[in-house]
């Protein structure tokens, strides 16, 4: 449904905000795009939505080309930007009836009964006759995705579409969007990993304008499974029981997290078996008070971590 080649974009004076992306997504996917602020996320929707051409390569959206079909190319796609774009002057209906209006709904009672259609499935039917100015950020954001999808778009690009939520309202967003997903292909941005996870099938991670992996949420979680990490709560002497545990040799990382007093709270990174028996033997074996050993589980901000982490060391050392 979507096709990027090659595709670079250069600001004026700056250095590539986007270098040579190339990626596809299928029909009905929900792929998340996922990558530290200034990652070039924004520039990448923004050209997807034929906002912005690529300073070189293709992207096609239905098999359009978003620079040079680029009429036809919107017709298939509902953006929600970082901010919805709404107007105190006109009512959610009235907005919605305007927006759907300039996206060919033309007739009116075909029109009335999709803002019927969208506001259920977007939990705003409640609020249609009121102003903007007097809805939640939540409802706004709701509203932004309504608009988004009046015209059934192929494609729904959705920037950040949870910034600025309430745990609850957060929650009901994220399931809205799974539901979008299967009917429409959705591509959304986001620097949050646990709504990637949640709502993508799946991810590509990218930072500094380039793409470090492209995968399912839960192979890329599988790729850092060989490692365990550990957490760790002793009572001692901090910077002795640091100093130990780097010296042991299964343990590959060390990294303090916090004291309470005199209660420290280490994670380690390992790949040996039986770790956790090795760690409290050594402990207890130095008169440390042992009050907690957890296994971590392995999540994407891991990998997360990693790749970015190791881009940041290949690339500015
Ligand atoms: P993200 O959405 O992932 O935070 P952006 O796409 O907004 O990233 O930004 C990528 C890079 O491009 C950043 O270095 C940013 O400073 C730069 N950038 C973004 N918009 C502009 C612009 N209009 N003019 C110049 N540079 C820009």
């Amino acid at each position: 449904m979507i096709t990027v080649e090659h595709v670079t974009k250069a600001y004026a004076n700056q250095q590539h905000a986007v270098s040579d992306l190339s990626f596809e997504v299928p029909q009905g996917t929900i792929l998340g795009f996922l990558g530290p602020n200034g990652a070039g996320k924004t520039t990448t929707m923004r050209m997807l939505t034929g906002f912005m051409a690529p300073s070189s390569g293709r992207i096609a959206v239905a098999g359009f080309d978003t620079v040079k079909q680029s009429m036809e190319a919107r017709r298939r796609i509902g953006y929600l930007p970082e901010t919805p774009p709404l107007y105190n002057e006109l009512n959610v209906r009235a907005y919605l009836d305007f927006v759907g209006r300039l996206k060919g709904l033309k007739d009116k009672k075909q029109r009335q009964a999709r803002i019927a259609e969208v506001a259920e499935a977007c939990w705003i039917s409640d609020v249609l006759n009121k102003t903007p100015n007097k809805l939640s950020k939540g409802y706004r954001q709701r509203v932004g995705l309504a608009q988004a999808i009046i015209h059934k778009p192929d494609v729904i690009i959705l920037d950040e579409p949870t910034i600025g939520l309430d745990p609850k309202q957060i929650q009901e967003t994220r399931k809205l969007i799974k539901s979008l997903g299967g009917q429409h292909t959705v591509i959304l941005s986001t620097h949050i990993l646990p709504e990637v996870q949640m709502t993508c099938d799946r991810v590509i991670i990218i930072n500094k304008g380039r793409i470090l992996a492209e995968d399912t949420p839960e192979n890329l979680i599988a790729r850092s499974a060989g490692l365990q990490r550990v957490t760790l709560r002793v009572h001692g002497p901090q910077a002795e029981i640091e100093a130990h545990l780097k010296s042991l040799e299964i343990v590959q990382g060390v990294q303090y997290q916090r004291s309470d007093a005199e209660l420290h709270t280490f994670l380690i990174e390992s790949q040996a078996e039986g770790i956790q028996a090795r760690l409290a033997r050594e402990m207890v074996a130095r008169d440390w008070g042992l009050y907690a050993l957890q296994t971590a589980e392995g999540s994407l901000e891991d990998v997360f971590i990693q790749l970015v982490t190791n881009e940041q060391g290949g690339t500015d050392a």
